[in-house]
């Protein structure tokens, strides 16, 4: 008798290498029925830019599932309903996938889970998304880690134990149709930008070849773009963090790289599952702070303020640099990402879930854990509090990891020729210097919208309030 198929419901794990429950369907049955449904009634909006990403992400696995004699399946529309339909269709016995940890999917799966169980199928879902499952890293007590310090710590006396597991060879064609893939349409970021399993590893090996070995010591300097760019693979699954963390310990073995380069790098990936398990253990990571004291704060939140900042007319070089590179790309470099959040939040008074919701219409990395918890983290409100008292000096933060300028020049090239001297605080430049740069405050290039001193005294009165509560 022919193996009863396995549907393999594709989610955040949109890859073939080192995917356990794709792995695990194939192992079971030669019939697998790969799908991917579109409900939208499940989870935040996904912005723009996360729209389009997918759309493209998609079309890749498509392409790579039919290289192997099968094809994608997708429908927009309830996920229970959708499932159901295709169960009935196919009659296959069991339904995989790879687990999330974000609230509402995993309120929707575990109902879904004891439904197709009661109607006698297999639900199962696999790890992959993580190295460590968030329930496996707990203190001494028994808790989650609130400081990301000692939770890495931790996981390193653990080590990841999974095995990678391999690309399944061939998979049976199911002959079976479904609504077209959504397109995706978006030539500037498909510019900077290519998604898929096969984009993901190339920039990983791009990576491993030619930047890792500086990434201790460079991956501040936002010009040298020598970071891995790795997040929006990661953030939908193109790539699995095992296969990164084997490459990146094969380089360190093999004496390619020093210890410190790839230590660092897969710390970095460890804030990836430090916020995983912050969204795990607190479902209202996304919409409440995490310290309720600032419930309290008092955000001034004016619009024509918070207006300038997202626009990227702030006239802080730094801060409008970091927008403009989103704008354009879709992405920006970590350290003006908090050189930006710090100074909407303290400069400006503004509420950080202002900022979040603009990071998560724009950014194509934008993730359900990684940007909250990173939005908190710099309001001071998260688990892994900075001290409120730590004002990113905007002009001070551009010259120390703008150096030459060369970041604010490229996406600044209204102020091009404007020496370093000047260039991250242009309204003290002497008006030759602004006539012969070409500079023209209020017209090529705004005045400042507030004054950096005044704005540092107002957030440090506004933060000393949370002292009393
Ligand atoms: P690399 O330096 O090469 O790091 C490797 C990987 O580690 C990244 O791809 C990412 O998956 C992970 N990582 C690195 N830094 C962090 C971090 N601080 N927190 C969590 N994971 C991290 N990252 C997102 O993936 N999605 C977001 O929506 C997001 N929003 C952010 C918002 C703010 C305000 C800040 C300050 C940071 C945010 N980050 C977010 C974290 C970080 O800026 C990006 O992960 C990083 O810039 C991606 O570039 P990369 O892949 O070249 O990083």
């Amino acid at each position: 008798m022919a193996e009863a198929p396995v549907i393999l419901w594709f989610r955040t794990d949109l890859r073939l290498l080192d995917n356990p429950a794709l792995h695990a369907a194939a192992a079971k049955s030669r019939h697998v029925i790969p799908v991917f449904i579109d409900d939208v009634k499940v989870g935040r909006a996904l912005g723009r830019a996360s729209l389009w990403w997918r759309a493209a992400s998609l079309q890749a696995l498509d392409a790579a599932l039919k290289q192997r004699g099968s094809s994608l399946l997708f429908f927009e529309g309830d996920t229970q309903s959708t499932l159901e339909a295709l169960v009935q269709r196919t009659k296959a016995t069991a339904v995989y996938w790879s687990r999330n940890y974000d609230p509402a999917t995993l309120e929707r799966d575990k109902q879904l889970k004891s439904l197709l169980t009661a109607r006698g199928l297999e639900a199962k879902s696999f790890a992959g998304h993580l190295l460590f499952e968030p329930w496996d890293v707990a203190t001494k007590n028994g808790g989650p880690f609130k400081v990301f310090t000692p939770y890495w710590r931790s996981c390193m006396s653990l080590q990841p134990h999974r095995a990678i597991v391999a690309t399944p060879d061939s998979l049976a064609p199911h002959g079976l149709t479904s609504q077209p893939l959504p397109r995706a349409d978006n030539k500037d970021l498909a510019a900077h930008w290519t998604p898929g399993e096969d984009g993901a590893r190339a920039r990983l090996q791009d990576f491993l070849d030619t930047a890792l070995e500086n990434y201790a010591e460079h991956r501040n300097i936002p010009a040298l773009d020598i970071t891995s760019r790795l997040s929006p693979h990661l953030r939908w699954g193109e790539i699995s963090p095992l296969t990164i963390w084997h490459a990146v310990r094969h380089k360190q073995d093999s004496g390619d790289i020093g210890r410190n380069d790839g230590d660092k790098f897969l710390s970095e990936i460890g804030w990836r599952e430090f916020s995983a398990q912050l969204l795990f253990y607190n479902p209202t990571l996304p919409d409440t702070n995490l310290q309720t004291k600032f419930d309290a704060f008092p955000w001034q939140d004016k619009p024509d303020l918070r207006q300038a900042w997202a626009e990227a007319r702030t006239g802080y070089p730094i801060v409008d640099a970091g927008l403009r590179e989103l704008q354009q790309t879709g992405f920006m470099h970590n350290r003006v990402r908090m050189i930006v959040a710090s100074f909407l939040i303290k400069h400006l008074l503004t509420d950080w879930r202002y900022g979040e919701a603009l990071f998560w219409e724009q950014l194509v990395d934008a993730d359900p854990a990684n940007n909250t918890a990173s939005w908190q983290w710099v309001a001071g409100s998260g688990a892994d509090a900075a001290p409120y008292f730590r004002i990113f000096n905007p002009i001070t933060q551009g010259q120390k990891f703008d150096p030459d300028g060369r970041y604010t020049r490229r996406y600044l090239p209204e102020l091009q020729n404007l020496a370093e001297k000047y260039l991250f605080s242009p309204w003290t430049a002497p008006q030759d210097v602004l006539s012969q740069s070409g500079v023209k405050l209020g017209e090529n290039y705004p005045y400042p919208v507030v004054d950096h001193r005044e704005a540092r005294e107002q957030a440090l009165a506004a933060f000393a309030t949370l002292r009393s509560a």
